[in-house]
């Protein structure tokens, strides 16, 4: 085997979702408000350690677990939308969309997230950022590769995938001598 090796590591476990309302909205559309069960998958290429690891499963078990749980039954509301108001008053979480239809959610039923729409492609996308956050935050090596897919429904899933960069290599050092200390 003289040629590049190439190695991923990939965790798919059935507890590895969120049950979570949403709907998709955007200038002249809007869903109404459903549910799914999204589960998520998440794979990790890089570079064979000398413990013959590319990264341990159970550091991206727990990593991809933490974030799972924070959208757990809440209504993810897509805060950077171009077509939402979205306003907070008090508890409540109030919503109008373009041509004034309107929702009052309790703000502890909410997750307001940094995306545009609450698509598959958008919340893998945010998934990926914060699997990436907890896996620096776990001191996790180096990788090469992140992806990570939402599935909103079986056999339909949206995949995100990002490079290691020079971003998650000063990550990496800053959680390592937050660590230290
Ligand atoms: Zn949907």
């Amino acid at each position: 085997m003289g040629g590049p090796q190439r190695f991923d590591v990939f965790v798919g476990k059935e507890y590895l979702k969120f049950n979570a309302a949403h709907f998709i909205a955007y200038r002249g559309f809007r869903e109404r408000l459903h549910g799914h069960n999204y589960q998520v998958t998440v794979r990790v290429e890089g570079e064979l350690g000398a413990d013959g690891y590319v990264v341990d499963f159970g550091v991206v078990k727990r990593a991809t677990k933490r974030v799972c749980e924070a959208l757990d039954e809440y209504t993810i509301l897509p805060a950077a939308s171009d077509c939402l108001s979205i306003v907070e008053t008090g508890d409540s979480v109030e919503v109008t969309y373009e041509d004034g239809t309107r929702f009052v959610l309790p703000r502890s039923d909410v997750v307001l997230l940094p995306i545009v729409h609450s698509s598959a492609e958008e919340l893998a996308r945010y998934v990926a950022g914060r699997v990436r956050e907890e896996l620096l935050a776990d001191g996790a090596r180096p990788w090469t590769r992140l992806e990570v897919s939402v599935s909103e429904t079986h056999g339909q899933a949206a995949t995100f995938a990002a490079t290691w960069s020079e971003h998650d290599a000063s990550a990496a050092r800053a959680a390592k001598a937050g660590r230290a200390r």
